[in-house]
């Protein structure tokens, strides 16, 4: 850290078990850049006033996490085409327009399928989980024309989000129900299955969030899990060959666009991801 002012920062509640503040001091290191970032538990009904004392406090940029997300948006200035699509605000640029609001959390799904080399221009995606991450998701896959198909165990929560983004985008989003014997026949002419529910993360690490054996070895599996890094799905689809996308990517690459939305620099996304992975790890410790 090379010092200076607290000027960014996550608020959520709770947020102790937040790794952005190891990411993003560690960019802010490596850049010779003086900032800081830290954590704020913020509760619900001090929403408000939290962001106008840091605001007032010379805040340059907030991260935004559960349970505040949609709320916040009340209390912003703007709010960008991506974040209003997705319907929730993951991150916060203060400047002198007043509150602008973004979500990364998409941008950065796609930006780690990318880094493993999958495109999604005409692919067929299956987004299990209807809930936030599956929203970012299904909504980034979209606006990149992917053909996207989304599942969830509540089927009228993938049917209306399915609507509501074939509505507001121009691509084309379905619900699938969410039984293996549906899911099978969708799954076989599907190039890229993303895991956006918390089943399998820790404690759980033994569940998946959909029958092993319906994966083939011509799919490519993200996890938005990240811990624990390689979940039993992950695990699975690499016994088959299968390109696997750890969550840690999504999450290191939401933040490395945080940034650049805060201060428009194109951050070291390697140092990042060390940095967070040191932290987990220094947790389970
Ligand atoms: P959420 O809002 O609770 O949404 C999860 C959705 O998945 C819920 O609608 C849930 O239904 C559904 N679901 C549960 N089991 C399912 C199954 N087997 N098949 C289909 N749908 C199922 O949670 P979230 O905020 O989106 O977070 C999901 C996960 O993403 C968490 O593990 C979180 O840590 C992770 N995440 C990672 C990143 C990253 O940067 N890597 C970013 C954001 C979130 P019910 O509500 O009925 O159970």
């Amino acid at each position: 850290m090379t010092g200076g002012k607290t000027d960014f920062g996550v608020i959520g509640h709770p947020v102790s078990h937040s790794v952005s503040p190891a990411m993003h001091n560690a960019v802010f290191a490596e850049m010779g850049l003086s900032h800081r970032y830290d954590k704020f538990d913020v509760a619900p009904n001090d929403l408000k006033k939290a962001l106008d004392r840091f605001e007032a406090d010379g805040f340059l940029g907030l991260n935004v996490t559960i349970p505040h997300k949609l709320a916040v948006r009340e209390h912003l200035t703007d709010i960008s085409k991506e974040a209003q699509l997705i319907g929730a605000v993951n991150t916060i640029l203060f400047d002198e327009d007043g509150r602008q609001g973004h979500n990364t959390d998409g941008f950065g799904a796609v930006a780690a399928l990318r880094e493993a080399g999958l495109e999604l221009h005409d692919r067929n995606i299956l987004v299990l989980g209807a809930g936030g991450a599956g929203r970012a998701i299904a909504t980034q896959c979209l606006l990149e024309k992917a053909c996207v198909a989304i599942t969830d165990v509540d089927e009228r929560k993938a049917y209306a989000l399915a609507v509501e983004l074939s509505d507001k985008t121009e691509g084309i989003a379905c619900a699938i129900e969410s039984n293996p014997e549906t899911l099978k026949p969708i799954i076989a002419r599907t190039d890229i299955l993303i895991n956006a529910t918390p089943v399998g993360m820790h404690p759980d690490v033994d569940a998946a969030p959909l029958p092993l054996d319906l994966l083939h070895d011509d799919l490519a599996v993200m996890d938005v899990i990240y811990n624990p890094r390689e979940t039993k799905l992950l695990a699975a689809a690499r016994e088959l060959d299968c390109t696997a996308v750890e969550g840690i990517g999504m999450l290191v690459h939401q933040g490395a666009e945080s940034l650049n939305v805060w201060l428009d620099v194109d951050p070291p996304v390697d140092v990042m991801r060390k940095a967070a992975l040191d932290a987990m790890a220094a947790t389970e410790a």
